[in-house]
């Protein structure tokens, strides 16, 4: 039996990997499991799965989870607090962690997971683009394996060879072929984009996703971390990874090599599919998942993203390029932009805009270790609530004020 941490396990990719999980009882346990907030959410996964150990980031939350459990009789350990997700990583019982918390947030249970030589499987990619290279660092050390679960990277991991090492360029590699669906204003005129509301930007017309990976996806900015992610993974210079427009989400990713082969991974577009792969690789297991009938697709469609429409992609290559904390400042700025945006406080135009205004102010520094990663994350997180609070700023870099 292999023991499985789920962290985020009340979210999107938490509930598909349980729901894979619980197709395989025979094969896995469910050791812990975590999330924020959602008492409700988490005392049903509790009931069902029946882990040793629960946490919430929320301590009042905890407490009512852990009342929740003893009055229907589940024996379930409720910890709380931030720290208590990366105790719940580095759980000797498990051998498998899925991160799968959104944003930064996720970052310190990553890197624990990785610290403690786990089976990681990464969801999270915030925590690859403001700390890829200790990720790297730790998985080195202790001998983790770090398995991408974004679609796009899990069909390059699925592209390359066995040997290949992460963080390594693999061999005979020439170029990366990230593909994106568009996101749902993939042919709004830019007028209507820099309008448009919250439940237009969460409604994906492929995927159904988190509130913030879903409006990164409407922007771009999620192809744009993706980015980062594929060049801190595959150990690819920014210019040697390209963005395809691909509406159907058939296709995701590619990676085209030195003797002109390009190979491809396709699939329904359902995260179990990259979930399955990496809890049982190299074996294969059943996912649940519907299986891609090509007849039915008919046609597969592959453009270049607009640039001009979707300034947040080209923002994102430029932190790639600029290296170093770069990459921090864009991600937490891209942060407080979309929480402001979901909050009705900040126009959907204006995202790239905050994001533009706060790596003007870029001071430049590396990314040494956790602390000099969080004090960046911190720093441009300042910037970016002062730029949304004076849009005239904004005005200036082409947003509208809200
Ligand atoms: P989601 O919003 O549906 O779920 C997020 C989970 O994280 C929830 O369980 C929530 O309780 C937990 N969480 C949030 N903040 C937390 C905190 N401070 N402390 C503890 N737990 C916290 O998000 P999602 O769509 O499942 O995405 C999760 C991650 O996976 C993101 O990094 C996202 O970019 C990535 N990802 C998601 C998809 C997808 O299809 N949903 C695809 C690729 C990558
Ligand atoms: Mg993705």
């Amino acid at each position: 039996m292999i023991g499985v941490c789920v962290l985020g396990s009340t979210g999107s990719i938490g509930r598909s990997t349980l729901d894979v999980l619980a197709r395989h009882p025979d094969r896995y346990r469910v050791i812990s499991l975590a999330a924020r907030s959602d008492v409700a959410g988490l005392a049903q996964q509790c009931l069902q799965f029946r882990p040793a150990r629960a946490a919430l980031a929320d301590p009042v939350a905890a407490r009512e989870l852990a009342q929740q459990l003893r009055t229907e009789g589940c024996s379930t350990e409720v910890l709380s607090g931030p720290e208590a997700l990366a105790e719940l990583a580095r759980d000797s019982d498990a051998a498998v962690v899925m991160a799968a918390i959104s944003g930064a947030a996720g970052l310190p249970s990553t890197l624990a997971a990785a610290q403690a030589g786990k089976r990681l499987l990464i969801a999270n990619k915030e925590s690859v683009v403001m700390a890829g290279a200790l990720l790297l660092d730790a998985v080195r050390r202790s001998g983790a394996e770090l398995i991408p679960i974004d679609s796009e990277h899990n069909a390059i991991f699925q592209c390359l060879p066995p040997v290949w090492q992460v963080g390594q360029r693999s061999a005979g590699v020439r170029r990366l072929l990230l593909t994106a669906s568009g996101g749902p204003f993939l042919d709004w005129p830019a007028a209507a984009i820099g309008t448009a509301t919250p439940e237009q930007a969460v409604a994906h017309p492929r995927w159904s996703m988190g509130a913030k990976i879903s409006v990164d996806s409407a922007s771009l900015m999620n192809k744009g971390l993706e980015l980062i992610e594929a060049a801190v993974l595959f150990g690819m210079p920014p210019d040697d990874i390209e963005v395809l427009i691909h509406p159907e989400s058939v296709v995701h990713s590619l990676v085209e090599f030195v003797d002109g082969s390009t190979l491809a991974q396709l699939g329904s577009p359902d995260m179990r599919t990259p979930i399955a792969q990496a809890l049982a690789w190299p074996e294969r297991i059943p996912a649940g998942v519907e299986f891609l009938d090509l007849l039915k697709a008919g046609q597969l469609n592959f453009r270049a993203p607009d640039l001009e429409r979707f300034p947040a992609l080209a923002l994102a290559r430029a932190a790639a390029q600029a290296g170093g904390l770069a990459s921090v400042w864009l991600n937490a700025a891209d942060e407080v932009a979309v929480e402001a945006f979901l909050a009705k406080r900040l126009n959907f135009g204006d995202i790239p805009a905050v994001i533009a205004d706060v790596m003007d102010q870029f001071s430049g520094g590396q990314s040494q270790d956790l602390a000099a990663v969080l004090a960046a994350d911190a720093e441009a997180r300042a910037r970016a609530v002062q730029g949304i609070a004076a849009p005239h700023r904004l005005y200036r870099l082409g947003g509208r004020a809200p």
